[in-house]
């Protein structure tokens, strides 16, 4: 009790007076928090200092690994950020502490040591491209990419959150085409590719987007008929395949055909690549209600069948009876996704 009179204010006194000490507890125990069986492991103090340090481990924050797969981005652009807020990305002062024996000054601006902080935010190439990017958001000062990323997610506007994992990506890339092929990247490059980038990825990440870019089979609108191409090739047999496959609005079947080619035959193919793109311009040409989309391989899963199975049905024309059962499969299957 003197103790505390003497240690304390009085506010503080009557806080650890009325503290309700457990009955039954003889001794004071040590034991670690940062385990749930509260037993010392190595893995876990790993994880502490990780953190002290300012960086993320999995199982610390796993609201920052959640917000993160829930971004918009191409997977290749959020398994980058991933190894950054990991500290996995291999930076100069990374690779350094792998023993490799290299000189750690960024290789872009010649002045800081290139750490994951300093290559993809604080490196005067990176910062103009965010501020470009994402003009009129202040980023503010941090110590660590996972203290930054972690508030950009927390405060910046939805545009910012979707498109700040390509914007980090198209930053590395530039950095690595610079470290590996010595080819510099401008910083209106890196605007311009991340325009694009986001809008392949709104058109990846729609469903039933009905032109370039869809990713699920859609009927077309009333007396219209939508034509599907793919192709297939069978090395062992040294083949090409090609499927064409015409739909009505009710997604029923019209028509199909299959063509094989011989890949290495020694006779002369008719129709080469340039020859038959030149044919399908001149038809479009000649016809103005064709439109020609590019469309993803899970739309096009039943010319991609047909293409498939060609080879057993070389050069031949289907029509509803006649079309191989696999390849029906599909057509339902596409009416009822
Ligand atoms: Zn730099």
């Amino acid at each position: 009790m003197e103790i505390i009179r003497d240690m304390f204010t009085e506010r503080d006194q009557n806080c650890i007076l009325n503290m309700q000490v457990e009955e039954g507890l003889d001794r004071d125990v040590v034991y670690w928090s940062k385990e749930n069986t509260c037993v010392y492991s190595v893995k876990s103090a790993y994880n502490l200092l990780q953190v002290m340090k300012g960086y993320v481990v999995p199982g610390d924050d796993e609201s920052i690994w959640r917000k993160l797969w829930k971004i918009k981005a191409p997977p290749k652009a959020l398994n980058m950020v991933w190894r950054a807020l990991s500290n996995n990305l291999p930076t100069i002062v990374q690779l350094r502490g792998k023993q490799v024996q290299v000189n750690q000054i960024c290789p872009i601006c010649q002045e800081y040591d290139e750490t994951i902080l300093h290559s993809i935010i604080s490196c005067k190439f990176a910062s103009s491209c965010r501020t470009i990017v994402f003009a009129g958001y202040r980023m503010g000062e941090h110590n660590s990419f996972a203290n930054w990323f972690n508030t950009v997610l927390s405060s910046g506007s939805q545009t910012t959150k979707e498109e700040i994992g390509s914007v980090c990506w198209l930053i590395w890339r530039a950095r690595n085409k610079f470290v590996w092929n010595r080819k510099a990247t401008s910083v209106n490059r890196v605007v311009q590719l991340k325009a694009a980038q986001v809008m392949s990825t709104s058109a990846l990440l729609q469903p039933g987007y009905v032109g370039d870019g869809a990713v699920i089979w859609v009927k077309p609108q009333r007396d219209t008929i939508k034509v599907t191409v793919d192709a297939a090739v069978f090395e062992d047999r040294e083949e090409v395949a090609i499927g064409l496959v015409a739909r009505d609005y009710t997604g029923d079947l019209v028509h199909a055909h299959t063509r094989v080619f011989k890949v290495r035959s020694r006779v002369q193919m008719r129709s080469p690549s340039g020859q038959v793109i030149e044919s399908c311009r001149r038809i479009l040409r000649r016809r103005n209600n064709i439109v020609l989309h590019f469309i993803n391989r899970s739309t096009n899963n039943v010319a991609h069948q047909l293409a498939r199975v060609a080879y057993l049905y070389p050069d031949r024309n289907f029509d509803r009876e006649s079309i191989p059962i696999e390849v029906m499969n599909c057509i339902v299957g596409d009416c009822y996704n």
